[in-house]
């Protein structure tokens, strides 16, 4: 499995020559290739790229926004990503959902949906992406994992949240969540779960 970060950059206004693009990173194996996430500054280039298949983790720009011109190629997302309002009205021809906890061959690797905690008007999800003997953790936007244990049984690579270092960035505008959890220095991402126990 070859992984290459097309982009790692959140939805902020700094950015820089080297995290100057969105979320998206391009995982190839034995010829094929999947794209999870495809950021706003993604928007015209995922053809360039020609990957067989987008996932989507939620909705949020950083993450899908690229895709609002429509897509080269079939793109999978939950049901709760693709009933988002902007979203559901992206001019996306080959739409395929897939549910929590659900495995997809998808251009030969296998996705597994696996439901986080990361906002409450976003449903999210990270990825269980596996290929040959290898299963990796992607989860580039997350609060909290609540099964945990399932979530990494197995995996080798855990690819997280960045976007807060050294504390939980988590907002509650009312009754809803949105955040991140800090990436270091204990287990990166779920570090606001674990940290509890
Ligand atoms: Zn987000």
């Amino acid at each position: 499995m070859k992984l290459t970060f097309l982009g790692t950059r959140g939805n902020i206004e700094a950015s820089s020559s080297r995290h100057g693009m969105h979320s998206s990173l391009l995982v190839e194996y034995l010829g094929r290739s999947v794209m999870p996430d495809c950021g706003e500054t993604w928007l015209g280039k995922p053809g360039n790229i020609s990957p067989g298949a987008v996932v989507l983790v939620h909705g949020h720009s950083d993450h899908a926004f690229g895709l609002k011109e429509g897509a080269p190629c079939p793109v999978y997302a939950t049901g709760y990503t693709w009933a988002e309002r902007e979203i559901c009205s992206f001019p996306i021809r080959d739409r395929r959902t897939i549910g929590h906890r659900s495995t997809r061959d998808i251009e030969g690797t296998l996705l597994e949906a696996f439901p986080v905690a990361h906002s409450t008007r976003a449903s999210a999800v990270g990825y269980r992406i596996s290929a040959g003997r290898v299963t990796m953790l992607y989860v580039p936007d997350v609060v909290f994992i609540e099964d945990l244990n399932s979530a990494l049984s197995g995996v080798r690579l855990y690819i997280g949240d960045g976007a807060s270092i050294s504390r939980s960035m988590v907002r509650k505008p009312g009754d809803s969540l949105v955040g991140h959890a800090r990436s270091g220095p204990s287990l990166p991402g779920a570090a606001g779960k674990v940290c509890r126990r």
